[in-house]
């Protein structure tokens, strides 16, 4: 879409507000908006920010991290094709923005950025990475400052689904609206949760997608009176909120994962792939469930992947290998990372994703055995003569696996690395000082 084209349609559609968002390193959405005075300017050159967003923490508080004080300004370019008026904002549109320095190169901060240059890498090898990230979440209603759920139904019960089915007709029209449509919903097993999957698409537009589905998703339930949260675990004692990864690697219209020979018909580029995934997720799950509250899901027998394996339609593996589906085998061979939610940013998470799969494949990596039990029944020392140990089980524990991983440091770069590890170590030491309730008000409603 050319700037010109994204004008008329504001002008015609009477568009008065376009939000430019962004995602920081505390994987919370923000945005400024330009009014239509000024718009065409803007859609150039940016809207100015301080330098000092990609230090802020999820709590606000900013952290002392060189070059990101009161001095200095970025610039918020919109990527114009990210352009979509927002169903759910009165003549409101949005766009997806890279932070840009002055002089017009891309800010080494910027997560968006980052995911491009990971892109790249893959490009320069004829490969490109598609996703797409399976969001589950919570309805509530706040009553006197706590967050009830819904309702109490079955997993996958049509009752949970009759309970919400205006505010998920509102929902699936709104995607649809943004040219993302719904491919399937259903009433999840927590109480008040609700699980929705879109289809996958090429790296970045799946993680510009995602920033557009987390921001649907919450503000069609704010019009209808309902809050809806995306926390990793929004109340302590009910199910947890995955925001699963479904990848696979293409070599123009080739699945690279696909190999009809094998009997799981997962190819050996796959297998590599894979491999460098479980030798970096330590660290990645610090980029890709990076909250405080992401260790209180990832817990054994709760089916978010807890301990280091694969396995194939294994939903205690945190990288699950989908069986294909009959007649579709190529087009729907692909992997799915569990140890993953939306707090993320999910620019970070398919980056790094993107650089531990890519060190799978460059250094011909295999993977163990893949695990076909839950890997929680097997005793100890099973697990040890398997290679199976335990993923991080705390935030500061994934952020010190990051903080030893050359590789995801090296590709992120000293100044993304650096602002990252200050923002989410923040955020670590206030919940760790703070009680339960203190973690889920920090959680609840800002993912
Ligand atoms: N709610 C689970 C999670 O925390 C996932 C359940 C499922 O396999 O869909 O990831
Ligand atoms: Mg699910």
């Amino acid at each position: 879409m050319t700037a010109d084209e994204l004008l008329a349609t504001v002008e015609d559609r009477g568009v008065r507000l376009v939000r430019f968002l962004w995602c920081g390193n505390d994987g919370t959405v923000r945005a400024k908006a330009s009014a239509r005075h000024g718009l065409a300017g803007r859609l150039s050159s940016g809207i100015g920010l301080t330098v000092a967003m990609q230090a802020m923490n999820a709590l606000d508080h900013l952290q002392p991290v060189a070059g990101m004080g009161p001095v200095g300004e970025v610039r918020l370019v919109p990527d114009l094709e990210t352009f979509r008026i927002l169903p759910y904002a009165p003549h409101t549109g949005a766009v997806l923005t890279d932070h840009m320095r002055l002089d017009g190169t891309p800010a080494p901060v910027c997560q968006r950025s980052f995911l491009k240059r990971m892109e790249r890498s893959l490009a320069e090898r004829g490969l490109s990475l598609r996703a797409a990230f399976e969001n589950e979440f919570s309805l509530a209603t706040a009553l006197d400052g706590a967050y009830v759920p819904v309702d109490s139904a079955l997993c996958f019960s049509t009752i949970a689904m009759t309970a919400v089915q205006d505010y998920v007709d509102e929902l699936a029209t709104a995607l649809e609206l943004q040219r993302i449509p719904l491919e399937q919903y259903y009433a999840e097993l927590g109480h008040g949760q609700q699980e929705i999957s879109t289809p996958h698409a090429p790296a970045l537009q799946a993680a510009d997608e995602q920033l557009l589905v987390r921001e649907t998703i919450r503000a069609v339930a704010t019009r209808r009176g309902l809050v809806a949260s995306l926390a990793p675990k929004p109340w302590p004692d009910n199910a947890g909120n995955g925001c699963h990864v479904h990848f696979s690697l293409w070599e123009g219209r080739s699945n690279r994962f696909y190999d009809g020979a094998r009997e799981d018909r997962l190819s050996n580029t796959g297998r590599s792939f894979i491999a460098g995934v479980l030798n970096h997720l330590p660290g990645l799950c610090a980029l890709t469930a990076p909250s405080f509250n992401s260790y209180h899901r990832i817990v054994p027998q709760f089916w978010a992947g807890a301990f280091r394996c694969w396995g194939h339609d294994n939903r205690e593996a945190p990288v699950r290998v989908a069986s294909p589906f009959a007649g579709a085998e190529e087009a729907s061979t692909n992997v799915e990372l569990k140890a993953a939610d939306a707090s993320c940013n999910p620019y970070l998470a398919l980056g790094g994703l993107i650089a531990a799969g890519l060190d799978g494949l460059e250094r011909g990596l295999e993977p163990p055995g893949p695990v076909e039990v839950d890997p929680a029944t097997l005793s100890d020392d099973e697990r040890a003569e398997r290679g199976i140990d335990r993923l991080p089980a705390t935030q500061a524990e994934a952020l010190d696996a990051l903080a030893a991983d050359g590789l995801l440091l090296g590709t992120l770069g000293v100044e993304l690395a650096d602002a990252y590890l200050a923002v989410r170590r923040s955020e670590w030491e206030a919940y760790a000082a703070g009680d339960q309730a203190f973690e889920q008000q920090g959680h609840f409603a800002k993912y």
